[in-house]
């Protein structure tokens, strides 16, 4: 801290800094989660289709509502950058702040990903997640953050002056041009910020960097989430690989990434309904 700065310190300061902090969202506050059911539901369910995202590229896919879908590392370690929208409408999307604040910097099994305002109801459910014994690491770092928003070529070109068209974001975009036959530009403004899936992440503890270190991710392990609603997901297969020492370059091995889409059987979700949008008025007090 600079000098001058601490010598402006109250002579409260330490006091001021010592009163206990709140959780500002308490979890157990949320609309009651169905992951017994879908515990319960996972254990009958077949594979009904299967995407393979290439190294240092993007894919979509849609989910029905009631579906299951899993990222699966199949070759090598590897991060994957995730986007999910509502499939009819695409202004609806992952909301990666509010999931953050409503659960923690880091998913994994019974947390939700909520979509933005003015929906804010879950998109996904995680019902599993077999790197869930990483828990957090001795550096403060944990798997499957939802604080980093996605490699781009322009923070790249802004910090190193060079284009380089496989960011995450580029990945993205080009994948839903594909998917929905818009233009670039147009879908560029729906690419949003991601869940990282597989990245293990935190803040440094002297200066609160966000960091990141190699992924944990082995061949074989995967995350698997319950579809809330009708999904359009999009998946990149981040360009840093196991993000262990670099990122936006081709300098790091990279790997395909499987999604995997299961459907429960016939009877299993009995009584399940997809959750409502936001039952706030939305006239915002006018
Ligand atoms: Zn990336």
């Amino acid at each position: 801290m600079p000098e001058e700065k601490s010598n402006r310190s109250p002579a409260d300061a330490a006091s001021r800094r010592a009163v206990a902090p709140i959780v500002c969202y308490e979890v157990d506050q949320l609309p009651p989660s169905n992951l017994a059911l879908y515990q319960q539901a996972r254990e009958g369910m077949n594979k009904v289709d299967e995407i393979t995202v290439p190294p240092r590229d993007g894919a979509t896919f849609e989910i029905p509502a009631g579906s299951f879908f899993r990222i699966v590392s199949i070759e090598g370690p590897q991060v994957g950058d995730l986007n999910l929208w509502n499939a009819h409408d695409l202004s609806e999307r992952f909301f990666s702040g509010k999931t953050r604040q409503l659960h923690a910097t880091h998913v994994s099994t019974g947390d939700r990903l909520w979509s933005t305002l003015p929906g804010l109801r879950p998109m996904a459910t995680i019902t599993h997640d077999t790197l869930d014994w990483y828990g957090w690491d001795e550096d403060g770092g944990g798997v499957h953050d939802v604080i980093g928003t996605r490699c781009d070529p322009y923070t790249n070109y802004m910090l190193k002056g060079v284009d380089y068209h496989h960011c995450c974001h580029s990945n993205l975009t080009r994948a839903l041009v594909a998917a929905r036959d818009l233009p670039l530009g147009d879908a560029e403004l729906h690419v949003h910020d991601v869940m990282n899936v597989f990245m293990c992440t935190g803040f440094t503890r002297d200066t609160h960097q966000y960091f990141m270190k190699a992924s944990p991710v082995r061949p074989g392990d995967f995350i698997e989430f319950f579809a809330e609603i009708d999904l359009l997901g999009a998946l990149s297969t981040c360009p840093g690989g196991d993000c262990g020492s670099s990122h936006s370059d081709d300098s790091t091995p990279c790997y395909p990434l499987k999604v995997e889409i299961y459907q429960p059987a016939a009877d299993a979700l009995q009584g399940w309904t997809s959750p409502d949008r936001s039952g706030y008025s939305g006239t915002h007090g006018l």
